[in-house]
C-alpha cells in the first residue's frame, strides 16, 4: 500500500467495529502502530494487518493485552513462543465451548422449545458436555 493509500484512524474505526479513543488507547500500550499526516493518525498496511491480528487474539476472549503484547514482540526470549504454546489447547477448549453453545443455541431458535433441559437432543449435547467438565476434574 503506497504513502497515498494511508488510511485515516476514523475510517479505521469504522471498519473494525471500535471508537477513535480504543485505537489511541492501542497505540499508548504498544500494541498498534500509526504514522502521523498533517498531525493526525494513519494506518497504512502494515499497521492494519497488526491491528487485524490484534483484534483477532482480542476477540478469542482469552488473551490478556500484555500477552497480545508479548505475542506480537519480535524479541528472541520475548517468551512469545512459549506463551503461544500455552494459549493453543486453551483455545481448543475455548472454541470446543463455543460450538457446543453454537448447536444449542440454534436448536433453542429452530425448535422453540421452553425447557432445554427436557429436550432429547439438547440432552445429549450436555451429556457429552458433563463427560468433559467432570473428566477434566479428574472425577469419572
Ligand atoms: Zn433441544
Amino acid at each position: 500500500m503506497a504513502e497515498e493509500h494511508l488510511v485515516p484512524i476514523g475510517r479505521v474505526a469504522q471498519w473494525f467495529g471500535m471508537r477513535v479513543p480504543a485505537l489511541r488507547f492501542y497505540e499508548d500500550e504498544g500494541l498498534i502502530t500509526t504514522r502521523r499526516r498533517n498531525g493526525r493518525r494513519h494506518f497504512d498496511e502494515r499497521d492494519l494487518r497488526r491491528l487485524a491480528l490484534v483484534r483477532t487474539y482480542v476477540e478469542s476472549g482469552k488473551l490478556s493485552h500484555d500477552e497480545i503484547g508479548t505475542l506480537l514482540s519480535p524479541a528472541p526470549r520475548s517468551g512469545a513462543r512459549t506463551l503461544a504454546e500455552q494459549h493453543i489447547p486453551v483455545l481448543e477448549t475455548h472454541v470446543d465451548s463455543a460450538s457446543s453453545a453454537l448447536r444449542l443455541l440454534r436448536h433453542h431458535v429452530d425448535h422453540d422449545h421452553p425447557d432445554q433441559l427436557t429436550c432429547p437432543r439438547c440432552d445429549q449435547e450436555l451429556r457429552e458436555r458433563l463427560d468433559r467438565y467432570t473428566c477434566r476434574r479428574g472425577q469419572r
